[in-house]
C-alpha cells in the first residue's frame, strides 16, 4: 500500500506516467428515490435507476484508467466501497455485476471488506440475498433517526419500523458486519429525543456506528429554509451536547471511538475508510467520485448524465485534479492523524511543537496513551482549529520562540475547510464524513 512513489516526481520537469497500485476502490451510485433536505451529495433523482448503463459506465471507467497505465488495481485488494446516493436502489444484478467487473479473485484477499450502503426502504429481502451471494459483507444503513417526526422533516423515505426491519433482512442473509448512521444537531425547532435515538440504534446491537452533524449546505432546501427565517441551525451548545453524549453513551455500552465519527465494537471498524484515513491511495469510480493516487487527487464529472455521457464517449469524465504542495500534505497528515484515535507520534514533530501539545493536555482536549498523542472527543469538536495550530507549530523555524502564521496558502487552509489559527470553535462540518472517494 505505497502511494508515495509520485512524491519523486517533484521538479523533475515532465514527469513521467507512473503506475499506483490500488487496493481501495471507491465506486459511486449516484440514484436516490428523493433528495434529503440537507443533502448536497452528487445524486439524482430517479426510482428506477438506470442500472445497466450504470454498470457499463463504471466498468468502462476502470478499463479506461487501466488501459492508460495510470492506475492498476492489485491482483488482490482489500476493500471496495459501494456508496451513494442510494446503492440499494440499484437492480440486485448490477450489484453482482459490480463484483464481475473488479472480479472474484481480486476480492479473494484474507479480511477483503466490501461494504455497500443501503437505505432502509430499499433494501428487500431478495437485495440482501443477491448482495450476500455478490459478495457484500458489510452494510451501512442510512438510519439517521427513529423519530417518525425528525425522518419526515429530513425528507427520509422510512420508517423505526423499517430500518428493523431491514437490519434484520441483512441478518437473516448472513451479513452481521452492519453499521447505522445517525444524524445530530438537528435545526430548530425540529423536535428530536436525542437520548431516545441513540437508545434506538443500540437496541440494534448493529457493531459499528457513525455519527453526521447535521450542515447546512449551499443549493440545498435546507439552505432555503434558512434564509427564509423558518428555521435556526442548532446552536453550539446543543451540537457540543449532543456529539458529547453520544461518545460517551456509545464508550459505556463498549463501542470504541475510534475516529471523530465512528464507533466501532472490537473487530469491526472500517478497513476501507481507516486506509484512506492513514493515506493509503485509493480510486473512485463513477460521477463525483474522488481518488488519490501517484501524489494526486482527481475528482469526477458531478452530474451523472454528463458523467456518464462523457464515458460513453470513450474517454475518462474528470472536472478537476491537484497535486498537493508540500504544505498541504503536512497540514492534511496532521489532520487526518488527529481524526483518529491513533493520534500522532509526538517523536514525529519538531520540538517547537510540544509546548503546544501539552497545553492541549492541560484543556482536556489531547491524551496521551503508549506514546502517540490523540485528541479527546472534547478536542474533536475542534480539530480544525486544532490541526491549524499545530501545522503552524511544525513551520516554525526552530530558532523561532514566537507564534508565526501557518505557511499553508489560504487554499490549502480551505481544503481542510479550517478557520484561521485561534479561532476556537465547534465546527460542525468535520463531524459528518463520507467514505473516501466521495
Ligand atoms: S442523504 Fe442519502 S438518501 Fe438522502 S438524497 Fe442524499 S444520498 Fe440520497
Amino acid at each position: 500500500m505505497d502511494g508515495s512513489r509520485g512524491e519523486s516526481l517533484r521538479g523533475s520537469g515532465s514527469p513521467p506516467r507512473t503506475t499506483t497500485e490500488i487496493r481501495h476502490l471507491y465506486v459511486h451510485a449516484p440514484f436516490c428515490a428523493r433528495r434529503c433536505r440537507y443533502c448536497d451529495f452528487a445524486v439524482t433523482v430517479e426510482r428506477r435507476p438506470e442500472s445497466a448503463r450504470w454498470l457499463r459506465a463504471i466498468e468502462a471507467e476502470l478499463a479506461l484508467l487501466e488501459r492508460g497505465g495510470e492506475v492498476r488495481l492489485a491482483d488482490r485488494i482489500e476493500t471496495l466501497y459501494l456508496g451513494g446516493g442510494t446503492p440499494s436502489l440499484l437492480d440486485a444484478g448490477a450489484v453482482a455485476g459490480l463484483g464481475g467487473v473488479v472480479g472474484a479473485e481480486r476480492m479473494a484477499a484474507d479480511g477483503f471488506e466490501w461494504t455497500a450502503e443501503a437505505n432502509p426502504e430499499s433494501f428487500q429481502s431478495e437485495t440482501a440475498r443477491a448482495w450476500a451471494r455478490a459478495g457484500v459483507n458489510r452494510i451501512s444503513f442510512g438510519v439517521q433517526s427513529f423519530d417518525p417526526g425528525a425522518l419526515r422533516w429530513m425528507g427520509r423515505l422510512h420508517s423505526a419500523a423499517d430500518a428493523n426491519a431491514a437490519i434484520a433482512r441483512a441478518r437473516a442473509a448472513g451479513i452481521d458486519n452492519l453499521s447505522l448512521d445517525l444524524i445530530f444537531g438537528l435545526p430548530n425547532p425540529v423536535a428530536r429525543d436525542w437520548r431516545r435515538d441513540l437508545d434506538g440504534a443500540l437496541s440494534l446491537a448493529a457493531p459499528h456506528i457513525s455519527l453526521y452533524g447535521l450542515t447546512i449546505e449551499e443549493g440545498t432546501p435546507l439552505a432555503r429554509l434558512l434564509r427564509e427565517g423558518r428555521i435556526r441551525p442548532a446552536g453550539e451548545e446543543r451540537y457540543r451536547d449532543e456529539f458529547l453524549l453520544a461518545a460517551e453513551r456509545l464508550a459505556a455500552e463498549g463501542y470504541d471511538h475510534y475516529e471523530l465519527s465512528n464507533f466501532a465494537r472490537p473487530g469491526f471498524a472500517s478497513r476501507h475508510n481507516r486506509a484512506c484515513w492513514r493515506g493509503a491511495p485509493y480510486l473512485g469510480l463513477g460521477n463525483g467520485a474522488h481518488s488519490f493516487h501517484g501524489g494526486r487527487r482527481h475528482w469526477n464529472e458531478r452530474d451523472w448524465a454528463r458523467y456518464a455521457t462523457r464515458i460513453e464517449a470513450g474517454g475518462l469524465a474528470r472536472s478537476g485534479g491537484e497535486r498537493p504542495g508540500l504544505g498541504q500534505r503536512r497540514l492534511e497528515k496532521i489532520w487526518l492523524a488527529l481524526r483518529t484515535a491513533k493520534g500522532l507520534d509526538p517523536a514525529a514533530l519538531p520540538p517547537a511543537a510540544l509546548p503546544l501539545l501539552g497545553r492541549w493536555r492541560a484543556r482536556g482536549l489531547a491524551m496521551a496513551r503508549s506514546d502517540r498523542i490523540h485528541l479527546t472527543p472534547r478536542g474533536w469538536l475542534l480539530l480544525d482549529t486544532l490541526a491549524v495550530e499545530l501545522d503552524a507549530a511544525c513551520a516554525r523555524p526552530a530558532s523561532s520562540g514566537s507564534p508565526s502564521p501557518s505557511r499553508c496558502k489560504r487554499g490549502e487552509e480551505d481544503a481542510i475547510r479550517g478557520p484561521p489559527p485561534g479561532e476556537d470553535r465547534i465546527l460542525p462540518q468535520l463531524t459528518a464524513t463520507r467514505p473516501p472517494g466521495l
